[in-house]
Protein backbone atom coordinates (compact mmCIF):
# COMPACT_ATOMS: atom_id res chain seq x y z
CA UNK A 1 0.00 0.00 0.00
CA UNK A 2 1.53 3.25 -0.94
CA UNK A 3 2.36 6.13 1.41
CA UNK A 4 1.01 9.07 1.66
CA UNK A 5 3.65 11.62 4.23
CA UNK A 6 2.65 15.55 4.45
CA UNK A 7 5.76 17.96 5.00
CA UNK A 8 4.47 20.88 7.70
CA UNK A 9 6.49 23.54 8.60
CA UNK A 10 7.48 27.12 8.10
CA UNK A 11 9.01 28.52 4.85
CA UNK A 12 12.91 27.80 4.82
CA UNK A 13 12.99 25.33 7.33
CA UNK A 14 14.60 22.70 4.93
CA UNK A 15 11.14 21.09 3.67
CA UNK A 16 12.48 21.21 0.16
CA UNK A 17 16.33 19.86 0.73
CA UNK A 18 14.26 16.55 2.61
CA UNK A 19 11.95 16.24 0.17
CA UNK A 20 14.93 15.86 -2.13
CA UNK A 21 16.77 13.35 -0.56
CA UNK A 22 13.43 11.03 0.29
CA UNK A 23 12.86 11.41 -3.74
CA UNK A 24 16.38 10.27 -4.35
CA UNK A 25 16.74 7.61 -1.98
CA UNK A 26 13.59 6.13 -0.84
CA UNK A 27 12.10 6.88 -4.55
CA UNK A 28 9.13 8.92 -3.25
CA UNK A 29 6.94 11.29 -5.43
CA UNK A 30 7.70 15.19 -4.18
CA UNK A 31 5.11 17.12 -5.06
CA UNK A 32 5.67 20.54 -4.05
CA UNK A 33 2.81 23.06 -4.59
CA UNK A 34 6.12 25.86 -4.44
CA UNK A 35 7.66 24.43 -7.83
CA UNK A 36 4.37 23.84 -9.62
CA UNK A 37 3.52 27.68 -9.26
CA UNK A 38 7.11 28.66 -9.75
CA UNK A 39 7.35 26.60 -12.91
CA UNK A 40 4.07 27.67 -14.19
CA UNK A 41 5.01 31.41 -13.61
CA UNK A 42 8.23 30.66 -15.32
CA UNK A 43 6.20 29.42 -18.60
CA UNK A 44 3.55 32.17 -18.23
CA UNK A 45 0.50 29.43 -18.03
CA UNK A 46 -2.74 31.25 -17.21
CA UNK A 47 -2.18 29.62 -13.72
CA UNK A 48 1.13 31.19 -13.21
CA UNK A 49 0.02 34.75 -14.33
CA UNK A 50 -2.83 34.46 -11.66
CA UNK A 51 -0.47 33.29 -9.10
CA UNK A 52 2.20 35.61 -9.48
CA UNK A 53 1.01 38.73 -7.58
CA UNK A 54 0.28 36.58 -4.10
CA UNK A 55 3.28 34.88 -4.91
CA UNK A 56 5.48 37.83 -4.91
CA UNK A 57 3.52 39.33 -1.76
CA UNK A 58 4.41 36.26 0.62
CA UNK A 59 0.83 35.75 0.42
CA UNK A 60 -1.28 32.57 -0.12
CA UNK A 61 -2.52 31.38 -3.76
CA UNK A 62 -6.33 31.21 -3.33
CA UNK A 63 -7.77 27.50 -2.65
CA UNK A 64 -9.44 26.74 -5.47
CA UNK A 65 -6.37 26.94 -8.06
CA UNK A 66 -4.14 24.98 -5.54
CA UNK A 67 -6.97 22.25 -5.48
CA UNK A 68 -7.13 21.94 -8.66
CA UNK A 69 -3.42 21.64 -9.38
CA UNK A 70 -3.40 18.74 -6.42
CA UNK A 71 -6.38 17.07 -8.34
CA UNK A 72 -4.66 16.27 -11.60
CA UNK A 73 -1.05 15.14 -9.50
CA UNK A 74 -2.69 12.61 -7.25
CA UNK A 75 -4.20 11.27 -10.56
CA UNK A 76 -1.12 10.92 -12.01
CA UNK A 77 0.54 9.48 -9.32
CA UNK A 78 -2.20 7.66 -7.92
CA UNK A 79 -0.43 4.37 -6.64
CA UNK A 80 2.81 6.04 -5.90
CA UNK A 81 4.49 6.78 -2.27
CA UNK A 82 4.33 10.86 -1.81
CA UNK A 83 5.27 13.70 -0.06
CA UNK A 84 3.44 17.08 0.23
CA UNK A 85 5.97 19.72 0.43
CA UNK A 86 3.84 22.91 1.28
CA UNK A 87 0.67 21.72 1.13
CA UNK A 88 -2.07 21.52 2.46
CA UNK A 89 -1.33 25.17 3.78
CA UNK A 90 -5.29 25.71 4.73
CA UNK A 91 -8.08 24.18 6.42
CA UNK A 92 -9.93 24.07 3.40
CA UNK A 93 -6.76 22.60 1.32
CA UNK A 94 -6.76 19.98 4.06
CA UNK A 95 -10.00 18.90 3.49
CA UNK A 96 -10.01 18.89 -0.07
CA UNK A 97 -7.20 16.25 0.57
CA UNK A 98 -8.96 14.44 2.73
CA UNK A 99 -11.50 14.20 0.18
CA UNK A 100 -9.20 13.49 -2.92
CA UNK A 101 -7.94 10.65 -0.89
CA UNK A 102 -10.81 9.04 0.45
CA UNK A 103 -12.19 8.55 -3.36
CA UNK A 104 -9.18 6.38 -3.74
CA UNK A 105 -9.40 4.28 -0.89
CA UNK A 106 -6.39 6.14 0.77
CA UNK A 107 -5.64 8.84 3.63
CA UNK A 108 -2.90 10.65 5.03
CA UNK A 109 -0.38 8.32 6.81
CA UNK A 110 1.78 11.11 8.46
CA UNK A 111 2.40 14.62 9.06
CA UNK A 112 6.02 15.56 9.78
CA UNK A 113 6.47 19.24 11.66
CA UNK A 114 9.09 20.68 10.80
CA UNK A 115 10.22 23.05 13.92
CA UNK A 116 12.65 26.06 14.11
CA UNK A 117 11.94 29.63 15.69
CA UNK A 118 10.80 32.42 13.03
CA UNK A 119 14.24 34.68 13.81
CA UNK A 120 16.69 31.23 12.76
CA UNK A 121 14.33 31.04 9.58
CA UNK A 122 14.96 35.06 8.76
CA UNK A 123 18.53 34.58 8.91
CA UNK A 124 18.74 31.73 6.64
CA UNK A 125 16.50 33.23 4.10
CA UNK A 126 18.18 36.52 4.38
CA UNK A 127 21.35 35.10 3.53
CA UNK A 128 21.06 33.28 0.65
CA UNK A 129 21.94 34.16 -2.88
CA UNK A 130 21.52 32.52 -6.16
CA UNK A 131 23.72 32.43 -9.27
CA UNK A 132 21.13 33.96 -12.10
CA UNK A 133 23.88 32.02 -14.41
CA UNK A 134 24.16 28.89 -13.04
CA UNK A 135 21.58 28.51 -10.58
CA UNK A 136 24.84 27.35 -7.76
CA UNK A 137 23.16 28.29 -3.85
CA UNK A 138 25.05 30.02 -1.68
CA UNK A 139 24.59 31.73 2.33
CA UNK A 140 26.26 34.71 3.01
CA UNK A 141 27.42 33.38 6.32
CA UNK A 142 27.12 29.81 6.15
CA UNK A 143 28.44 28.66 2.94
CA UNK A 144 29.47 32.56 1.43
CA UNK A 145 31.41 32.25 -2.05
CA UNK A 146 35.32 33.16 -2.13
CA UNK A 147 34.98 36.47 -3.12
CA UNK A 148 31.92 38.63 -2.35
CA UNK A 149 28.47 38.38 -3.89
CA UNK A 150 30.39 36.56 -6.98
CA UNK A 151 29.79 33.12 -8.18
CA UNK A 152 32.73 30.91 -7.40
CA UNK A 153 31.81 28.51 -10.32
CA UNK A 154 30.75 30.91 -13.58
CA UNK A 155 31.98 34.34 -11.88
CA UNK A 156 28.41 35.84 -12.61
CA UNK A 157 27.09 38.38 -9.97
CA UNK A 158 24.77 36.76 -7.18
CA UNK A 159 21.03 38.13 -6.76
CA UNK A 160 18.93 37.00 -3.98
CA UNK A 161 15.34 35.45 -4.40
CA UNK A 162 12.35 38.23 -4.86
CA UNK A 163 10.54 36.82 -2.02
CA UNK A 164 13.76 36.24 -0.25
CA UNK A 165 13.67 39.72 1.01
CA UNK A 166 12.90 40.62 4.75
CA UNK A 167 9.80 42.22 4.24
CA UNK A 168 8.20 39.28 2.03
CA UNK A 169 9.76 36.82 4.49
CA UNK A 170 8.16 38.40 7.60
CA UNK A 171 5.01 38.20 5.34
CA UNK A 172 5.49 34.54 4.60
CA UNK A 173 6.18 33.95 8.48
CA UNK A 174 2.89 35.78 9.47
CA UNK A 175 1.02 34.43 6.78
CA UNK A 176 2.50 30.70 8.04
CA UNK A 177 1.05 31.65 11.47
CA UNK A 178 -1.97 32.65 10.69
CA UNK A 179 -3.43 30.47 7.88
CA UNK A 180 -1.54 27.63 8.28
CA UNK A 181 -0.41 26.80 11.62
CA UNK A 182 -3.94 25.88 12.78
CA UNK A 183 -3.08 22.40 10.55
CA UNK A 184 -1.22 21.14 13.47
CA UNK A 185 -4.69 20.65 15.43
CA UNK A 186 -6.52 19.20 12.24
CA UNK A 187 -3.67 16.55 11.60
CA UNK A 188 -3.13 16.48 15.45
CA UNK A 189 -3.35 12.41 15.71
CA UNK A 190 -0.53 12.18 12.77
CA UNK A 191 1.62 14.43 13.70
CA UNK A 192 5.13 14.04 14.29
CA UNK A 193 7.63 17.27 15.32
CA UNK A 194 11.24 16.99 14.31
CA UNK A 195 13.52 19.63 15.72
CA UNK A 196 15.09 21.21 12.17
CA UNK A 197 18.19 22.93 13.47
CA UNK A 198 20.01 19.45 13.33
CA UNK A 199 22.08 19.16 9.74
CA UNK A 200 20.50 17.83 6.86
CA UNK A 201 21.65 14.02 6.43
CA UNK A 202 20.54 13.80 10.55
CA UNK A 203 17.44 15.24 10.08
CA UNK A 204 17.37 12.60 6.98
CA UNK A 205 17.98 9.70 9.22
CA UNK A 206 15.21 10.64 11.75
CA UNK A 207 12.55 11.03 9.30
CA UNK A 208 13.68 8.12 7.34
CA UNK A 209 13.20 5.91 10.56
CA UNK A 210 9.89 7.68 11.14
CA UNK A 211 8.05 6.57 7.82
P1 LIG B 1 7.09 27.71 -1.14
O1 LIG B 1 8.20 27.52 -2.11
O2 LIG B 1 6.42 26.42 -0.73
O3 LIG B 1 7.47 28.55 0.05
O4 LIG B 1 5.94 28.53 -1.92
C1 LIG B 1 6.19 29.80 -2.50
C2 LIG B 1 4.89 30.57 -2.63
O5 LIG B 1 3.95 29.84 -3.44
C3 LIG B 1 4.14 30.80 -1.32
O6 LIG B 1 4.63 31.94 -0.63
C4 LIG B 1 2.71 30.98 -1.81
O7 LIG B 1 2.52 32.27 -2.39
C5 LIG B 1 2.62 29.97 -2.94
N1 LIG B 1 2.16 28.64 -2.46
C6 LIG B 1 2.88 27.48 -2.44
N2 LIG B 1 2.15 26.46 -1.97
C7 LIG B 1 0.93 26.97 -1.68
C8 LIG B 1 -0.27 26.41 -1.14
N3 LIG B 1 -0.37 25.11 -0.78
N4 LIG B 1 -1.33 27.25 -0.96
C9 LIG B 1 -1.28 28.55 -1.31
N5 LIG B 1 -0.17 29.15 -1.81
C10 LIG B 1 0.93 28.37 -2.00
Amino acid sequence: MSKIVIFLGPPGAGKGTQSQLLKERNGFIQISTGDLLREAVKNQTELGKLAKQYMDEGKLVPDDLIISLIKEKLQEYADKNIIFDGFPRTIPQAESLDNLLSRLNKNVDAVILFKIEDEEIVKRLTGRRVCPSCGAVYHMVYNPPKIDEICDRCGARLTQRDDDKEEVIRKRLEVYHQQTKPLTEYYKSKIVEIDVTDNPNNIYNKIASMI
